[in-house]
């Protein structure tokens, strides 16, 4: 359970170096970890793919969904290591924190008037400005339930453009983090984005309904001693590893196709409920990260291949008892589908 803040406390950070940044999301229980940092002589990023980096300034430096942590030696030596390091806050159960990122230049602010007309509410709460000029609202997590991480879709919502929500498993940049924005469109000079704290009175709210639509989550006690897990889930599991394990080691030329049909055989395996999307996405996401693919790559291919697989299950899988099949996601009245548009965090 985070320590509870204002607005106004937190902007304190904006004007803070990395590090003492980082340690005040520590104190506050925030499980922090360095992330990329950008040259802001060259927009460069600080990732292995340097120059040729589509994301540059929000590549995690480490396997933040291990290594996160609150401990200050810890975030002395990394950002020893990596002075300029950005900073990133790990989202859902490690944290309590789920966030809904508001991208206006993916139509992120008419899809939020959508959402809210359709008594879908934002409530005020410790909000930050992205690099550029979008909007991160931070939510307590709702106790015992898993919270999926979406991109421009939500179950029982439909599409979502320009929203998405990060929770278990996910993570996202604050402030004084910097990011390049667009050049300068007369000299093409690299410009850069800070997020930043908005100082106002508002200390964090419970996350809204309709952003947290994962499943319940287990109790953790008073729960019986485990069964052996059924034949179908340890197929499952195995199905998972063995995808994982292809696209983290697919080469230049067959990557994304490779992700492409991971992605296929892993959704169909969801509709039958025996595995768990938001599971599956994050493990690809961290995998095609590994293999050298962007974010919005990734991001792309995985949104696409959800909507292609609405419905359809994988041959040879028995419904798991429970939801089954999952209905297919209308959009939004009045909203076009949310195919295709890049990653999170912007
Ligand atoms: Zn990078």
């Amino acid at each position: 359970m985070p320590v509870p803040v204002t607005g106004e406390q937190l902007a304190v950070l904006n004007g803070q170096g990395p590090l003492d940044a980082a340690l005040g999301y520590a104190a506050l229980g925030w499980p922090v970890f360095p992330v990329a940092p950008v040259d802001l002589g060259t927009g460069r990023c600080g990732c292995k793919k340097g120059a040729a980096c589509e994301e540059p300034g929000k590549h995690p430096l480490v396997h933040w969904t291990q290594r996160a942590t609150t401990d200050a030696r810890q975030l002395r030596d990394w950002w020893h290591w990596q002075p300029h390091a950005n900073v990133g806050v790990a989202t859902g159960q490690a944290s309590g924190l789920v966030v809904v990122d508001i991208d206006p230049h993916h139509e992120g602010d008419l899809t939020r008037k959508a959402l809210e007309a359709a008594g879908h509410a934002f409530p005020p709460t410790l909000t930050a400005r992205t690099r550029s000029g979008g909007w991160h609202l931070f939510y307590l997590a709702p106790e015992g339930r898993r919270v999926a991480n979406t991109t421009g879709s939500l179950a029982g919502v439909g599409s979502t453009p320009g929203i998405d929500v990060r929770g278990d498993r996910g993570y996202i940049i604050v402030a004084p983090s910097v990011r390049p924005t667009s050049p300068d469109p007369a000299t093409g000079a690299p410009r850069f984005g800070r997020y930043q704290w908005v100082a106002s009175d508002d200390a964090l709210a419970g996350a809204p309904g309709w952003a947290v639509v994962g499943r319940p989550r287990e109790p953790v006690t008073g729960r019986p001693a485990p069964s052996p897990a059924s034949a179908p889930e340890k197929r499952a599991a195995a199905a998972l590893g063995a995808e994982v394990r292809r696209v983290r080691s697919a080469g230049e030329g067959e990557r994304n196709v490779v992700l492409f049909q991971a992605a296929a055989n892993l959704f169909e395996i969801c509709n039958t409920g025996w595995l768990d999307e938001a599971q599956v996405r994050a493990e690809l996401t961290e995998a095609g990260l590994a293999a050298g693919l962007s974010a919005s790559e990734i991001s792309g291919t995985l949104r696409a291949q959800w909507h292609r697989k609405q419905g359809v299950v994988r041959p040879g899988w028995p419904a798991r008892g429970g939801p089954g099949p999952r209905p297919a996601r209308g959009p939004l009245p009045g909203r076009r589908a949310g195919l295709g548009e890049g990653g999170y965090g912007r």
